[in-house]
């Protein structure tokens, strides 16, 4: 099914495909049969009830999950077949992608192209290219002397627990679930509660591929599900994108159980530098703000401080005004649409909370999204773009994870280094600049873990993808990714010489 309004329209109010948690290969209900709500940010309707689980169903996810792996059925299974599997699971994705594109849109809010190019493009890509490496991933052997020999093996870690946030759940799912699987690991997804709809259905989707039961499971819940597997004494490894909290708790958890292994995508605060060479001020404020404002902003990486060269800020903060004012706000299921409804109302209140602060703080606020005309059913919320705004300030300085965009002057380049390095984070930074010295100089200085350079590229998975200092550890997306999930054992072999 293409992407057209009329096949969006023919869907959109479809009944919600799973809603049952997958454990040992079968379709299952919470052992305490509770369920939970699934509110629609879009006009606050009840889409769905899905499992609400809790320590139970995760110690039974993980019994299934940790006999698979005994069993061998997926570590022991040819790689050219397992690589097969993984095929077809992307196939099965692909062809209801549009049906998971609105399902995403219905539960999170983004719009709905978004949900189609970004979370399910960059999914079914990303299992494709890990299918691939099945068969071309090989161990290393060395010849110590003569007569004495090793083979350095990858061996996988066994339970894998992947902890997803709500923002892009099926691309963020298949950056850790490919290479995991990849390496013949069994995987637990626990979705966040904001979005679990597109994961249930995927994970269904792995069994429907012939993936043997107990390797891709699914549990749903709040964040007690989350923390349940942090501390289970039989998982080997957490791999988690979300907040620093929730990540400072798993890494508890992991040092007072069974120290497992954890990976960690967390938040960031990615400044956005443009130089006055850049080539073209209209293109750098017209991709700035498609990038600030893609998935209302709650996105890890959102360019959220814009720092611009005194020479060019007047006729930037222009133009970057004149685009945020383009933005189609709306109904996410409208194609056209580039502005959603927020995830939730408490987020929502958190976002308004943010813009208060700054302006309390003397910010000017340029355009105030609180203001901006919305649709009054969901949990909307215009764009805000805010100036003057003190570099001590919160929102220079914490993550807000929604549509609030901050311009910064500066004049040097040293100046603008040393302002994108004032935080916490470090995940992700721009520069628009024309000059290859200047674009050198600041991209080596710069602490982030993601360097777009006049636009870059979106979050493909050949590349390697994570952060510094507070973003996290670990890293999701490209070979290196792989070397998570797997840990390596010399096999040192004595024959005759
Ligand atoms: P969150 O930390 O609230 O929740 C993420 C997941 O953790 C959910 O599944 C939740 O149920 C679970 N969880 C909550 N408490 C837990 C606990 N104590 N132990 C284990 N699991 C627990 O984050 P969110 O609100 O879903 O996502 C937004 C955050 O994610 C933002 O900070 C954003 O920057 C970050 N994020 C980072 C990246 C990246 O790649 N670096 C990508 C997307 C989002």
């Amino acid at each position: 099914m293409e992407l057209t309004q009329e096949n969006i329209d023919a869907i959109a109010h479809a009944p919600v495909p799973a809603t049952r948690i997958i454990i040992d290969g079968q379709r299952c209900d919470a052992a305490s049969g509770r369920v939970r709500e699934v509110v629609s940010p879009l006009d606050r309707s009840i889409l769905a009830h899905i499992p609400d689980c809790d320590e139970q169903d995760v110690d039974r996810a993980v019994r299934a999950a940790r006999q698979a792996f005994e069993r061998r059925s997926w570590q022991g299974m040819p790689p050219k077949q397992r690589k097969r599997i993984l095929l077809r699971w992307a196939e099965l994705i692909e062809a209801e992608r549009l049906r998971l594109a609105v399902l995403q849109t219905r539960d999170q809010g983004q719009p709905v192209e978004h949900a189609w190019a970004l979370d399910l493009g960059f999914a079914i890509d990303a299992y494709r290219w890990y299918a691939e490496t099945a068969d071309k991933l090989y161990d290393e052997s060395v010849v110590l002397e003569d007569g004495l020999s090793a083979i350095i093996a990858r061996m996988p870690l066994g339970v894998v627990a992947a902890i997803l946030p709500w923002n892009a759940p099926a691309m963020i799912g298949a950056w850790k679930l490919g290479p995991a699987l990849v390496t013949g690991n069994s995987v637990i997804i626990k979705p966040s509660e904001e979005a679990s709809l597109v994961c249930l259905r995927i994970a269904e989707l792995a069994q429907e591929a012939g993936m043997p039961p107990g390797v891709v499971q699914v549990v749903t819940g709040d964040g007690s599900v989350g923390a349940a597997l942090a501390h289970h004494p039989d998982v080997d490894c957490v791999a988690f994108t979300g907040s620093g909290t929730t990540g400072r708790a798993i890494l508890k958890a992991a040092a007072s159980s069974n120290l497992k292994r954890v990976s960690l995508e967390l938040g960031g605060k990615s400044a956005n530098i443009v130089m006055a060479d850049t080539q073209s001020i209209a293109d750098a404020a017209a991709a700035s703000v498609a990038f600030m404002f893609s998935n209302q902003g709650q996105v890890c990486e959102a360019p959220s401080r814009m720092l611009v060269q005194r020479a060019v800020f007047d006729e930037l903060l222009d133009a970057v005004k004149a685009r945020t004012a383009a933005l189609k706000i709306g109904n996410p299921l409208d194609i056209a649409t580039q502005l959603g409804p927020i995830v939730n109302e408490k987020q929502r209140n958190m976002i308004c909370s943010h813009i208060a602060k700054a302006e309390a703080d003397g910010a000017t606020l340029e355009m105030d999204g609180r203001k901006a005309a919305v649709p009054e059913e969901g949990y909307y919320l215009g764009p805000t773009v805010a100036t003057d705004v003190a570099e001590h300030s919160a929102l220079a300085r914490e993550e807000v994870f929604g549509p609030v965009l901050s311009l910064f002057k500066f004049d040097t380049i040293d100046e603008a280094v040393s302002m994108a390095n004032n935080s916490c984070y470090g995940l992700g930074a721009s520069i628009w600049s024309s000059d290859i010295d200047t674009v050198m100089y600041a991209a080596r200085r710069i602490v982030a873990g993601n360097i777009n350079v006049n636009g870059g590229t979106g979050p493909v998975v050949e590349l390697p993808y994570g952060g510094f200092r507070e973003s996290g550890f670990g890293r999701d997306r490209s070979f290196h990714a792989i070397e998570k999930y797997a840990d390596l054992k010399n096999i040192i072999i004595r024959t005759r010489r």
